[in-house]
C-alpha cells in the first residue's frame, strides 16, 4: 500500500494551458509528477518551477508513439484544444486522439494504473438539446473541419470504454466544456484570449457571426478540481465538467471591452464552419457524486486572466 504522497503521476500534455496547472496542482499535493509534451502548443515555461525538483520530470515525447513507465495515475490530456491549431494539421489531430489515447490505454492495462482521458464538450457537436447532460448523444459532422477533433474526442471515449469492458482497465472520462484562465496561449484564437489580447493591443474585437451563438466558461482552478475529484472517484462513465452559467459571445465582448476601456469596437466577421451555436453543461451528475460546483464568478476569472495577459505583455 503506497502513502498517497507516493502516488505516481503521469501528465501528457502537462506543458500545456490545462495540463500544467494540474501539475501543479499534484506537486503541491506530495505527488510524483512525470510531464510528457511535444510542445506543440505547450511550453516549457508553463512547467519551469518544476524543474530540478526530484519529484519532477519532463519528457519530450510524441503520444502518437508507445512509451514505458511505471505510474499508477495518468491523467491524458494531450492534444491541441484550440481549432486553429487542431485544423493546422487535422490529421495529426486525429491521430494524437487515436493511436495517443491508444497507446496511454496500453501503458494504464500494462502497469494497472487508472487513466482520465480529457475529453470535451465537442462530443455533443452542434446540439439539437439545450443544455447538454451526459444522455445526449450528440450531433457530429464527421466529415467537417472540426470532425478530427470532435470524432477523435469520441473515437477516445469508445477506446476507454472497450478497454474497461475487455481488461478491466480502469477509467474516467471528463467532458470538459470551454475552460479559461491564466497561461492560455495569446495567440491561440479562443475568445477569452483573443478578445483579451485585442482589449490590451487596442484593437477591435473580433466577433464572428452575429455573437448571438453561447459559451458557458469555466475558470481553470474550478475545471481543475473537477478532474481531480473523477480521478479519485469511482465512475468510468463520462462526466460533464464545466460551469453552466451560459453567455453569448456578444455579451463577453461587451464585458472584456468595458473592463479595458477599449473604445476600438468591434469587427464582425465570418461564422466558421459547423461552429456550435449554443452550449452549456448539465452537471447534477458532478454536483451529486463528486460534490463538486464551479465557485469562480466569471468576472473573477477575467480579472485574473487579464492580469495574467497584462504580466505577459509587460515583460
Ligand atoms: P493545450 O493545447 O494548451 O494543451 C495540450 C498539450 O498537449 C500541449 O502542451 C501540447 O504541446 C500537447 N500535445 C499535443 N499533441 C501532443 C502529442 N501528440 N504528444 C504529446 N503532447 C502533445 O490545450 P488545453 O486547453 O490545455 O487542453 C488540454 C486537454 O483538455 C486537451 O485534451 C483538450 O482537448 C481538452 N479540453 C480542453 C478544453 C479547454 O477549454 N481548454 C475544453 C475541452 C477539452
Ligand atoms: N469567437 C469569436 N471571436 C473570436 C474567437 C472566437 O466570436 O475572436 C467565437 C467562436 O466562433 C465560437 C466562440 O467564440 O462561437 C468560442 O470559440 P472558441 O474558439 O473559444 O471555443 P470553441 O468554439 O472551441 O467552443
Amino acid at each position: 500500500m503506497k502513502a498517497p504522497s507516493q502516488i505516481r503521476n503521469l501528465v501528457t500534455g502537462g506543458a500545456g494551458f490545462l495540463g500544467s496547472h494540474l501539475v501543479d496542482r499534484l506537486m503541491k499535493a506530495g505527488e510524483e509528477v512525470i510531464c510528457i509534451d511535444n510542445f506543440h502548443t505547450g511550453r516549457k515555461k508553463n512547467v519551469e518551477h518544476w524543474i530540478g525538483n526530484p519529484y519532477f520530470e519532463l519528457i519530450r515525447h510524441d503520444v502518437t508513439e508507445p512509451i514505458l513507465l511505471e505510474v499508477d495515475r495518468i491523467w491524458h490530456l494531450a492534444c491541441p484544444a484550440s481549432p486553429i491549431h487542431y485544423q493546422l494539421n487535422p490529421i495529426k489531430t486525429a491521430k494524437t486522439s487515436f493511436l495517443g489515447t491508444y497507446n496511454m490505454l496500453g501503458l494504464a492495462r500494462r502497469v494497472e494504473a487508472r487513466l482520465l482521458l480529457a475529453s470535451s464538450s465537442e462530443v455533443y457537436g452542434n446540439p439539437e438539446i439545450h443544455p447538454q447532460p451526459e444522455s445526449y448523444k450528440g450531433c457530429v459532422n464527421t466529415i467537417g473541419i472540426r470532425s478530427c477533433y470532435d470524432e477523435g474526442k469520441r473515437i477516445a471515449e469508445t477506446l476507454c470504454n472497450d478497454y474497461l469492458r475487455m481488461n478491466n482497465t480502469q477509467v474516467r472520462i471528463a467532458r470538459i466544456f470551454n475552460t479559461y484562465g491564466p497561461r492560455m496561449l495569446p495567440d491561440d484564437g479562443r475568445v477569452i484570449s483573443n478578445f483579451i489580447v485585442q482589449s490590451l493591443t487596442k484593437k477591435p474585437l473580433t466577433i464572428y457571426g452575429k455573437g448571438s451563438q453561447s459559451r458557458s466558461f469555466c475558470y481553470v482552478d474550478d475545471l481543475i478540481e473537477g478532474l481531480i475529484r473523477l480521478m479519485n472517484s469511482s465512475y468510468s462513465n463520462p462526466v460533464n465538467i464545466g460551469n453552466p452559467d451560459e453567455i453569448t459571445i456578444s455579451e463577453v465582448a461587451d464585458l472584456i471591452s468595458k473592463k479595458f476601456d477599449n473604445n476600438e469596437g468591434f469587427e464582425y466577421l465570418e461564422m466558421p464552419i459547423d461552429d456550435p451555436y449554443r452550449r452549456q453543461p448539465v452537471i447534477d451528475f458532478a454536483r451529486q457524486n463528486l460534490k463538486w460546483e464551479p465557485k469562480v464568478s466569471f468576472i473573477d476569472g477575467i480579472e485574473e486572466t487579464c492580469s495574467y495577459f497584462r504580466d505577459y505583455f509587460s515583460h
